[in-house]
């Protein structure tokens, strides 16, 4: 056994969570002991605004890249996309041995799997409660049942060589599971017994006080609104949450309604569900979308995607009167049983304004009791702790406060403040029977996909597409002689650029810029070409072009927007262009003659001021 700095003891347990802190979402975690790597989890997260044409954000992944031969298995707690939507794209890049899972999720993956194709990098294995699997020569996992929005959901329980961890995955304490499914108390009690080292515990409401109530409480809420509905009922929730959907169509049976299912999600995890047997409802409780305008409105419920206002979902769609099978009436009822997560309540709210301006009766918000949600509160999170009773704890799966507040509860349990990390993706939690510490953190970030989930969409292609929709694009396109002078003035051109500039003045700042460099520039950006056309860098050229403009737009204008510069060498033989003597009318308040930039420049860069300053300089010393 390896041990550390060859003193005594066994070597660490390194903790590494790639995603999934301080933040909601792309939840992925490695377990990391000798040569031996574990993951638990891979998930996805969801644009924020200003990530334009993204669809999907992952972690940063190239701690695994490059240790990816020491990937053992995987093993996933659920199947929420925050858990395992990474996981397709992740195989393309790296194989996984086997992964380890709840049947449900495994069903979900192996679906998301043959989409992308990467059915071959990995073995699925589905997992019952209490089963136990080993990793590599180092871990050993228990698989227990817990209560969560999602059936089918396990906390983990992680034997090591230092001693072993439980960690949490999504819960709630719900002992009035819509499934009957109990969450196995006794089973963590029985680790909490013989020592747990280490608690990682979900902290999604760490700042929301009592207990979340069971699944349950909504059902007669739900009831009320559906049986008192006069016409048609639309209602929305997460695909993924099993149970809240298991409740409506138990609903819809109730009051005698059809269900229409809208949304590719909402279709394809029912059937999956129904399939496993962790949704019962008769074949003829549905009928398809095309034929269920021919019953009664009283008759008809519609469930449907689109809780997050998301733009592409069915009941977006429907608000905006978009949707080709179905159109909002006065008489409909349309339910929100879900709440917004954060960073989704602009676009929640928009749908509801919306539908309710179509003359619909829309119920949403907290107090309406259509919603609870899938994660513990406080007393939960106590629940939690009193039953493991770690030595040792660190709180995940939330924003920082949430991690802060989470980390105040287990202090009020005993766990002292010296015994527990609060930590951040990339971070490394360094575990021995006695000590916990944060190690040398590794590579951690993120990935942005756009539409087609293969372009990765980084942090330049981010800057420029937020820069083209706020800001627009200004392109600039000049013709150079061979020995380094403009053949003609500069073309212009504006798209999405809104300014009170004189375009002129836009064409006099271009040409200056453009004079700038090929004046000071010249030298160090080309090479004679012994009788033929010089050997320029016309990439280095343009961008020296685009950032001196970018600075004076700013400067003068206070806008910033993306800028082109496309430079071609003028015809051989064609004269150099004389630029006209600098007319008043520019209106700069400068004298006329030679631009310089330093003149204007009242704050550049240090280190921008710097390297133009030796570039001068040695362009005279020539
Ligand atoms: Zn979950
Ligand atoms: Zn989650």
């Amino acid at each position: 056994m390896p041990t550390a700095n060859g003193s005594k003891g066994p070597s660490p347990l390194r903790v590494i969570p790639l995603g999934g802190l301080h933040e909601i979402g792309k939840n992925t975690c490695v377990f990391e002991y000798g040569d031996d790597l574990m993951l638990v989890d891979a998930g996805l997260a969801f644009p924020s605004d200003g990530m334009h044409g993204v669809n999907v954000v992952l972690p940063d992944t190239s701690y695994l890249r490059e240790n990816h031969k020491r990937i053992r298995a995987m093993v996933v707690t659920h199947g929420h996309e925050d858990h395992i939507g990474g996981i397709p794209h992740h195989l393309k890049n790296f194989d996984i041995p086997i992964i380890y899972g709840p049947r449900l999720a495994m069903s979900l993956l192996q679906g998301k799997m043959e989409e992308a194709g990467v059915t071959d990098r990995t073995t699925i294995q589905t997992v019952s409660p209490r089963e136990v699997v080993k990793v590599g020569q180092h871990f050993t996992v228990e698989f227990i049942r817990n209560t969560h929005s999602m059936a089918d959901s396990f906390t983990l329980a992680v034997t090591t060589p230092v001693g072993v961890v439980v960690f949490t995955g999504d819960f709630k304490f719900d002992h009035t599971p819509v499934d009957g499914e109990h969450f196995d108390m006794a089973r963590l009690a029985h680790y909490g017994e013989q020592g747990v080292l280490c608690l990682f515990s979900d902290s999604t409401n760490a700042e929301v006080p009592g207990f979340t109530p069971s699944e349950r409480a909504v059902f007669p809420k739900l009831d009320q609104h559906i049986s008192q509905a006069e016409g048609r009922v639309i209602i929305t929730t997460f695909a993924s949450s099993i149970h809240r959907v298991s409740m409506i169509l138990e609903l819809a049976l109730k009051n005698g309604r059809k269900v229409g299912l809208l949304g590719r999600s909402m279709l394809n995890v029912i059937a999956k569900a129904r399939e496993l047997g962790y949704m019962r409802a008769p074949d003829d409780l549905f009928v398809p979308i095309k034929q269920i305008r021919d019953l009664p409105d009283r008759e008809t419920l519609l469930l449907m995607t689109g809780s997050q206002g998301e733009p592409l979902a069915a009941l977006s769609r429907i608000s905006r009167g978009e949707h080709p099978q179905v159109q909002v009436k006065p008489s409909d009822t349309i339910i929100f049983s879900a709440s917004p997560i954060p960073g989704n309540t602009i676009s929640v709210v928009n749908t509801i304004d919306r539908l309710m301006m179509l003359g619909a009766k829309v119920v949403y918000g907290k107090g309406e009791g259509i919603h609870v949600s899938g994660h513990g509160c406080q007393e939960d999170q106590k629940l939690m702790l009193a039953l493991t009773r770690p030595k040792f704890f660190v709180p995940v799966h939330g924003e920082h406060r949430m991690l802060v507040c989470h980390s105040r509860t287990a202090q009020a349990m005993g766990v002292p403040a010296d015994n527990m990390l609060i930590i951040d993706n990339g971070d490394v939690v360094e575990l021995t029977p006695d000590s916990i510490r944060k190690g040398d953190p590794v590579k951690a970030g993120i990935e942005l996909l756009d539409a087609s989930r293969n372009g990765i969409v980084d942090a330049r292609v981010l800057k420029e597409r937020q820069q083209l929709a706020e800001d627009g694009v200004i392109t600039l396109l000049a013709a150079i002689s061979n020995d380094g002078a403009l053949a003609a003035p500069p073309r212009v051109n504006l798209r999405g650029v809104v300014t009170t500039a004189d375009p002129r003045k836009l064409s006099i700042w271009a040409e200056r810029e453009i004079g700038w460099v090929l004046e000071n520039r010249w030298k160090q950006l080309s090479r004679p070409g012994n009788g033929k056309a010089p050997e320029v860098d016309w990439v280095g050229l343009q961008r020296e072009v685009e950032i001196g403009l970018q600075r004076r737009l700013r400067r003068e204008l206070q806008v910033e927007p993306l800028i082109l510069c496309l430079v071609q060498p003028a015809p051989a033989g064609t004269p150099p262009y004389k630029r006209k003597s600098e007319p008043a009318a520019a209106g700069e308040g400068r004298p006329a003659g030679r631009p310089r930039r330093e003149e204007g420049d009242q704050q550049p860069s240090g280190r921008t001021r710097r390297r133009r300053s030796a570039a001068v300089g040695a362009g005279q010393g020539r």
